[in-house]
Formats: structure tokens, sequence, C-alpha cells
């Protein structure tokens, strides 16, 4: 619903009447507000990368690549920005696929521990910074049906948000909640926080707290959005809480059946 008021003022500024105009908001406008919002909001993501590539080529073609120092910087720029547009289009890509109504998880059964720990050792194995990974998960197995490559990409976005925010020593902890029908699945990060009111827009597309600052760490805006979608579509939820200064935490839950689980 949206609501217009008007003032009627006299001349004198004397305020002698007021009128409320409500809007109801249909269904099918709100879905067309949101795709324009969503085209606009790619193309202004494709744009920046595009103009930015665009100076830097003009710069080279003019002679900057004769200048040892300065064509290296410049072709390394232009690298980064195809980079953050390849991303970009495959977020995109795994989105429309998912907006689609033939979308399908291929589910199997899974032992979550050993599974999350595969994910997190790549993670360990690969990092170039200094933070320490605390694991809290079960050493007994805990089957669920899940769909591998889906939950894998919910847990890199997750696991990577948390490590572009953490600071220099910071503690990733990892932890695996089981109850009676589902499972809690938590990384938590000592970063720079998620203001309150931000807490459940940053499931939104393209939606940053700090747009310079995700672009500089070579963000896209959507990796929890496609998080979300693809826990949505598992019949979980996701959610975030956090204190500015001292960390952020993402949970997410998938369905578990503790009765199916007890093989013995
Ligand atoms: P991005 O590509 O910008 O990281 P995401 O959809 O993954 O996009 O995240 C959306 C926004 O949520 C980020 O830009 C950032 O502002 C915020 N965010 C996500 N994870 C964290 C975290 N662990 N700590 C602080 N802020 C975070």
């Amino acid at each position: 619903l949206r609501v217009n008021f008007s003032v009627i003022q006299k001349d004198s500024g004397f305020v002698n009447g007021l009128i409320a105009v409500l809007h109801d908001i249909t269904e099918q406008e709100k879905i067309d507000m949101e795709r324009r919002e969503f085209v606009a909001n790619v193309s202004h993501e494709l744009r920046t990368p595009l103009t930015t590539m665009r100076s830097y080529l003009e710069a080279l073609a003019e002679g900057a690549w004769k200048d040892e120092e300065i064509a290296p910087v410049f072709l390394q720029t232009t690298q980064t920005e195809t980079e953050r547009m390849i991303r970009l289009v495959n977020d995109l890509l795994q989105l429309s696929k998912m907006d689609s109504t033939d979308y399908r998880l291929s589910k199997e059964w899974v032992d979550f521990p050993i599974f999350f720990n595969r994910i997190i050792d790549r993670f360990e194995f690969t990092k170039n910074q200094n933070v320490t990974f605390i694991r809290r998960i079960p050493k007994d197995a805990i089957f669920v049906e899940i769909d591998e490559d889906k939950v894998t990409q919910v847990l890199d976005n997750i696991i990577s948000n948390a490590m572009k925010y953490s600071p220099e020593g910071g503690r990733i902890t990892f932890q695996v909640k089981q109850e009676e029908s589902r499972i809690t699945i938590s990384v938590s990060d000592e970063g720079v926080g998620i203001p309150k009111d931000n807490l459940t827009k940053i499931f939104d597309r393209f939606y940053r707290v700090d747009r310079a600052r995700s672009r500089k760490l070579g963000g896209t805006g959507l990796g929890l959005a496609i998080a979300k979608e693809m826990v949505t579509a598992h019949g979980g939820e996701i959610w975030a809480e956090s204190v500015e200064g001292k960390g952020t935490t993402i949970s997410f839950t998938l369905p578990y059946d503790a009765a199916e689980d007890d093989w013995s």
C-alpha cells in the first residue's frame, strides 16, 4: 500500500485540509517494479567496470602502452574488471536458472560433517591471510538429503565473505547444531560487522552495506541473494546476527530427520 498526502494550504499559510490518496500496489505492479529495479541494477553493475576499462584502454591506445611502468598496471586493472564482470554474469545466470520454473535440486544423502569439513579444508589450504579456523562440528555422522553443489555454493559464499571481512589475525568459527527436525550451520567472524538495520537487507540482490568496500574486495552483491535462494529451495532458512565492530554470524538451517538418521 502506498499513501500520498497533499496539504491544502491557504496563501496565508493556514492549513485547512489534508488529502490522503491510497494506492493499492498490486502484486503484478510490485513484480514489474522489482524487475525494472533489477535491470537498472544489472546495467549499473556492468557499466561501472566497462567505463573503467574504456578509460584504461584509451590511455593505453594513446601511448601509455609504451610506458613500462604504467602499462602493466593499466592492463592488470582491465583484467580485474573483466574478471569481476565474468563473476557477475555467472551469478546472474545462476539466479536466472533458479528463477525459472523447471528449477530442480538434485539431492543425495550426504554425511554433513564430512562434507562441511572438506569445504573448510579447501579454504584452509588455499587461504593467504592470517585467520584461524575453529571447528565446532560433531564427529558423528549426520545424514541430510541435499544438493551438494548448491549447498557447496551457499557455504562458499558465506565463508568467502567471512574471510573478506575478517581482520588480520581474526578467528572464523564453524558450527553445526543438530536438532530434532533440522540442523543449523553457522559461520562466525570477528570482522567489521553489519549495522542492525541492514541485517535482513544483505540477502537482497545487489545490496551492500558499503558499496566501495564490496567493490574493492571483488564482490558482486549477489552472493547472499544466491545463498538465500538455494537455502529456501532446500526448505531451510538463512539469517544474520551481528555486532558492529565485533563480528558477524551467518546461519542457515537444513531439514533433518533425527528418527530417520537413527540407524542403530
Ligand atoms: P558481496 O559480493 O558484496 O560480498 P554479498 O551478497 O555476499 O555481496 O553480501 C552482501 C553484503 O553484506 C556485503 O556487501 C557486505 O556489506 C555484507 N556482508 C556479508 N557478509 C558479511 C560479513 N561476514 N561481515 C560483514 N559484512 C558482511
